[in-house]
């Protein structure tokens, strides 16, 4: 009754509030996969290359620009950030719902050439919980903790252009939430096989 196509959903949320979790929760579903973003940011300690990000440097990411190899990009932080275009569209066809965890310009690139993806930003209960919860991951200076706050600061009031809002407090209820988003779009007309219910002897 579905169509075959995956769905296309963007999470944003300030660095730091928990969305590489959710996305590891999600996953274990089977029907989701996350789109491996580019990046010219040196790796963190335990990240690998083409798993977490594919690590280019600013040259191999202006290049992948000018062949229009991404769906979006933005800078963050200092830093160059994008999804590919290629890997995203074979995941879709495949019939996986692509997540992409990326941050606001890049959501709204998104909406603009993919009218058809989902946005989903997801907030944490506090900003004071933001900044302990960077300092427990302990991946980042002291410094550029404080510019993720303040940058998660311009991104929080963005949230309501979205078109849902998850509060990650339990990352138990942030998941919960986020598979009824799923079953919710998965249900709207333009997403079902309509040919199908025809068939099948419906009368719609
Ligand atoms: P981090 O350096 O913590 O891995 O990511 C920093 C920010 O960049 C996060 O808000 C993350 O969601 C965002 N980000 C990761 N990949 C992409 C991407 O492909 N495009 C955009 N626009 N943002 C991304």
């Amino acid at each position: 009754m579905r169509s075959n196509k995956g769905l296309l959903i963007v999470l944003s949320g300030p660095s730091g509030c928990g969305k590489g979790t959710m996305v590891a929760e999600i996953l274990k579903r089977g029907d989701c996969a996350v789109s491996v973003s580019a990046t010219t940011r040196s790796p963190r300690e335990g990240e690998e290359n083409h798993v977490h990000y594919h690590f280019l440097t600013r040259d191999e990411f202006e290049q992948r620009i000018a062949e229009d190899g991404l769906l979006e990009y933005a800078t963050y932080c200092d830093n160059y950030y994008g999804t590919p275009k290629k890997e995203v569209e074979e995941m879709r066809a495949a019939g996986k719902h692509v997540i992409l965890e990326i941050e606001v310009q890049g959501a709204f690139q998104i909406r603009e050439r993919c009218p058809d993806a989902v946005l989903v930003f997801t907030v944490p209960p506090s900003i004071a919980e933001l900044r302990r919860r960077l300092h427990k991951r302990g991946t980042e200076m002291d410094e550029v903790i404080e510019k993720r706050i303040a940058r998660a600061m311009e991104e929080l009031p963005l949230a309501e252009q979205y078109d849902y809002i998850i509060l990650n407090d339990a990352l138990e209820d942030a998941v919960s939430d986020f598979g009824a988003v799923l079953r919710a779009e998965t249900l709207r007309p333009s997403y079902t096989d309509l040919d199908s219910l025809r068939k099948d002897g419906n009368t719609l």
